[in-house]
């Protein structure tokens, strides 16, 4: 029986970044928007699990500040909760940790390689000429070769596309990387939330309800209803009971392909089918998590690696939030990408290589306790897509969109990126469903 209780103006399948970015747009533009997740918690793939009191988080540790992400928590009315360490970025370089907040690339460079000068012309021309971008065939590793053959200046840039793109430099178009770094706002201010990432995504939902809607936890949506050619509402397993719920329009972000899989593919055009197969392109990464009474990381924010095999960073939360661990400890996590991060790998020998690295670089490391090992690949992946193979957010069903980190825009990744989707399609939703039109 259909009654108001399960009539929405839009449905948004999912709670992750993407989903909930979208939601708290829709619902504080007035539209009655149901949020379902499948998992007792609200934020995916950025999420956090407490562990023995330590706020371990699942994915994201960094929220950007400023641009389309607070922005976004400023225009639904949520609070945006995110302390900034006091020097956001070091990089270990020679064995010291280098700040560069103020010297930039160039500092950077000169201090790995004599040949920093034409790099940075190099960096200096795609800043402001287009033709100097090279064709998106060339890799960032290709690319970085072509001026030098060190082995720090490579690894610093295959730490840089690991820990923005979740992708090694070998993996990411030099395209992508120049217009990330030169274009775009590339997480110059970023900082961490004293809940853990999870309470940045809690303040969405809370915003999402005190707009008049609902986020359902340990609900699944089964199947997105389809007729002439449009999502008429969905099933959704709740509390072990299957429920219809009717919407005029929806937001699916599972990602493309697991949106084929609730309309059913034999609904949708083969073309698209297609398109959605070919750009299903996850990657992977590893995020240890550890803790030490210890001091064991010198750095406030996060420390970024050049000649490690694998470790790409790792960063400290307690300096920042001390209450993300028990009095008196220290928390931080470790990343990495395996080789091929696009792909299958070795899980177990590539945990092994990060452990082999934090020895090398983290003194003390073998004393502190690991709290989780995470291996996110293939369903959970860090991305989707890898950027710069991003599908579009419009799909052949006129009232369905995708957001998230399977859709972004080029050239973007991350949370952000999700922001981005969410704004782009809440846009399309509120000037082709607007809310006084009959649909
Ligand atoms: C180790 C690691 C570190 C990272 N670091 C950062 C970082 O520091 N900063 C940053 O910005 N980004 C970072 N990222 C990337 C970031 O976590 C992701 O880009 C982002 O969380 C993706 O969000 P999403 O909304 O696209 O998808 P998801 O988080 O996957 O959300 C989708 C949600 O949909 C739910 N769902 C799926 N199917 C259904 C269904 N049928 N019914 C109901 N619910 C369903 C899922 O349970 C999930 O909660 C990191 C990722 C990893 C893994």
């Amino acid at each position: 029986m259909q009654t108001s209780d399960t009539a929405f103006d839009a449905l948004v399948v999912g709670a992750g970044a993407g989903g909930l970015f979208a939601a708290a747009r829709l619902a504080r533009a007035g539209y009655r928007t149901l949020v379902v997740e499948r998992l007792d918690k609200v934020g995916g793939r950025a999420s956090t699990t407490e562990i023995d009191g330590f706020l371990v988080n699942d994915g994201a540790i960094v929220i950007e500040v400023g641009g389309i992400t607070e922005e976004t928590f400023a225009e639904v009315g949520a609070e945006f909760d995110i302390r900034t360490p006091k020097v956001p970025v070091l990089y270990r370089v020679g064995g010291k940790n280098l700040d560069v907040t103020r010297g930039g690339w160039g500092m950077l460079l000169s201090q790995l390689t004599r040949q920093g000068a034409k790099l940075l012309s190099g960096i200096g021309a795609a800043r402001t000429n287009d033709d100097a971008l090279p064709g998106s065939e060339l890799s960032t590793a290709e690319w970085v070769g072509r001026y030098s053959k060190n082995a720090a200046v490579q690894g610093v840039f295959r730490n840089m596309c690991a820990s923005v793109f979740a992708v090694g430099s070998e993996e990411l178009p030099a395209r992508v990387f120049l217009t990330y770094f030169t274009r775009k706002s590339a997480f110059k201010k970023f900082g961490f939330c004293p809940a853990g990432t999870i309470g940045v995504w809690q303040s969405l939902a809370n915003s999402v309800i005190g707009n008049g809607g609902q986020v359902w936890l340990s609900s699944e949506v089964e199947r997105l209803h389809l007729a002439d050619g449009r999502v008429t509402g969905a099933t959704v397993v709740r509390d072990g009971e299957r429920v219809k719920v009717t919407c005029r329009v929806a937001v699916s972000d599972t990602g493309p392909a697991a949106t084929v899989g609730l309309l059913g593919a034999e609904n949708l055009p083969a073309d698209y089918r297609e398109q959605v197969a070919v750009k299903d392109r996850p990657c992977s990464m590893i995020a240890l998590n550890f803790a030490s009474r210890e001091r064991l990381v010198d750095v406030p924010g996060m420390l970024l690696f050049s000649t490690s095999e694998r470790l790409c960073y790792v960063a400290n939360f307690t300096d920042t939030c001390p209450e993300m661990a028990p009095e008196g400890w220290n928390l931080y996590v470790a990343a990495s990408v395996p080789k091929p991060s696009v792909g299958d790998f070795d899980a177990d020998a590539e945990v092994e290589l990060l452990r082999t690295d934090l020895r090398e670089q983290i003194p003390g490391f073998d004393r502190a306790r690991t709290l989780s090992v995470a291996v996110m690949r293939d369903g959970w992946p860090p991305q989707r897509a890898v950027a710069g193979y991003d599908l579009g957010h419009d799909t052949p069903i006129a009232n369905l969109w995708n957001v998230g980190d399977g859709v972004k825009e080029y050239a973007n990744g991350g949370t952000t990126a999700c922001a981005e989707t969410a704004k782009l399609v809440t846009e399309k939703i509120l000037a082709e469903y607007p809310l006084t039109a009959a649909v």
